[in-house]
């Protein structure tokens, strides 16, 4: 008998048919002997909808009651499951975030869990009963409903399975794995079955949505043995592997993920003088506004550009903050555009190798599509680019690196 925790995501679990369908596949795993915790997502759409009804009330819900209202939404499925699984003559028992104690911190819409009790879901796996937690939820040390973030449930899956000591963490959705780009975008894309567990770390921070990053973090922290797979069609679907096996002399490319909800602002014509990036980025990060990709021009006529993408959503409140910043520097403008995202390529052993960089700019080129920002790292290279094009450049790069044939020289997978 094994212990394995298994996720369904909103998708896999958006209507009685699929939550029946879904019961189905864990009586299965029942059979064979093992031991499952299951964590679900709300229903479809759920959660986007609950969302929706808050801003009809208040523009930016107070976050506290934002959290009680949000973890409605998985509470529903595990119930509904319950049901299926009891029916099918399987005993289980639904828990919420704060019924098992899953702690966090007091970070309401964001929070990190901090620690696990798992007493309670190995006293009914002792009774032979299925544990179905409600994903995306916790308490705080206050008793205070807190949750995790937009694909949090990934994330609980994972906490949970490495808090019981789980011999594997398999997380069902609606694509067959990790692809090597959103096959929604490009149908060729390839199904990776074995990707680093750094890689998937890059693809998710960049923009892949098929695992929360704090999944991959917490997996690769407690050596969680995860895997993506289908809900609805059989496969091995993606192994996250924790061991390194690729040699990092050969440029490999796992992937292209794509960003599109960030905006670019630029401070204009800042004076060029010792601690300007300072006093340009400081004020904004102090106020818990995320900066990504950050750019200074070199300077020209005693002056520079400081350009930095945030989040969309805090885009204008960024944009106030730099007015006052520009005002005091005496800086020319600040520009604010909403209209780009982000492309990035990931993979091993990339940076040694200008070649990649040379051809991901050239399939750019080719596009006629303007590239606006560039930044690389060890095992990634992300360009900034107008949002229209968000589909062509990740196709044309898909198709530049021939990613869709598992033997292409740039593949991961050879
Ligand atoms: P769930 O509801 O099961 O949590 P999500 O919608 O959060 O599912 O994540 C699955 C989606 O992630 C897929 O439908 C796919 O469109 C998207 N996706 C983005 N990049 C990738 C990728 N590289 N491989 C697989 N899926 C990807
Ligand atoms: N229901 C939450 C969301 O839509 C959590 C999840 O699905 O992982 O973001
Ligand atoms: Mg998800």
């Amino acid at each position: 008998m094994s212990l394995i925790v298994q996720k369904y995501g909103g998708t896999s679990v958006g209507s009685i048919e699929l939550i029946e369908a879904v019961a189905e596949k864990i009586a299965g795993f029942r059979d064979q002997g093992h031991d499952i915790v299951v964590v679900v997502s709300a229903m479809g759409s759920e959660t986007n909808r609950l969302v929706a009804l808050a801003q009809e009330v208040m523009e930016q819900p107070v976050p506290r009651e934002m959290d009680v209202l949000l973890s409605t939404g998985e509470q529903v499925t595990i119930a509904l499951l319950c049901m299926a699984l009891e029916k099918r003559g399987f005993g289980a028992r639904s828990f919420t975030g704060g019924q098992v104690r899953i702690l966090t911190d007091a970070t309401h819409t964001k929070a990190r869990i901090r620690e696990i009790d798992s007493s309670r879901i190995l006293a009914q796996l002792e009774q032979n009963n299925v544990v179905v937690v409600a994903g995306f939820q916790g308490v705080d040390e206050d008793g205070n409903i807190t949750t995790l973030g937009r694909g949090g449930s990934d994330t609980s899956a994972v906490a949970l399975a490495a808090a019981l000591e789980a011999e594997e963490c398999q997380i069902y959705t609606d694509v067959n794995g990790v692809y090597t780009t959103d096959p929604r975008i490009v149908e060729g894309a390839c199904l990776l079955k074995n990707i680093t567990f750094e890689e998937m770390l890059e693809l998710a921070s960049l923009g892949a949505k098929v695992l929360q990053i704090r999944a991959v973090e917490f997996a690769g922290k407690y050596k969680v043995p995860l895997r993506v797979l289908s809900a609805f069609e059989e496969g091995d679907g993606t192994l996250i592997s924790l061991e390194e096996e690729t040699v990092m002399e050969n440029p490999s490319i796992a992937g292209i993920a794509s960003e599109r909800d960030e905006a670019k602002l630029t401070v204009a014509g800042v004076p060029d003088l010792p601690g300007i990036a300072y006093k340009v980025i400081g004020p904004v990060s102090n106020e818990g506004i995320e900066v990504d990709v950050i750019v200074q021009n070199a300077a020209v006529d005693g002056t520079n550009d400081v350009t930095f993408t945030v989040k969309r959503d805090e885009s204008e409140k960024t944009k106030a903050i730099l007015d006052k910043v520009a005002q005091s520097l005496e800086a020319r403008e600040v520009i604010l555009d909403k209209k780009i995202c982000k492309v990035s390529l990931v993979g091993v052993g990339m940076r040694s190798h200008a070649g990649i960089a040379s051809r991901m700019f050239k399939a750019m080129a080719d596009e006629n599509i303007n590239i606006q920002i560039i930044t690389t790292s060890e095992i990634k290279i992300s360009i900034v680019i107008e949002e229209r094009y968000l589909e062509l450049a990740v196709r044309a790069l898909h198709s530049a690196f021939n990613l869709g044939d598992p033997q292409s020289e740039f593949s991961s997978q050879r």
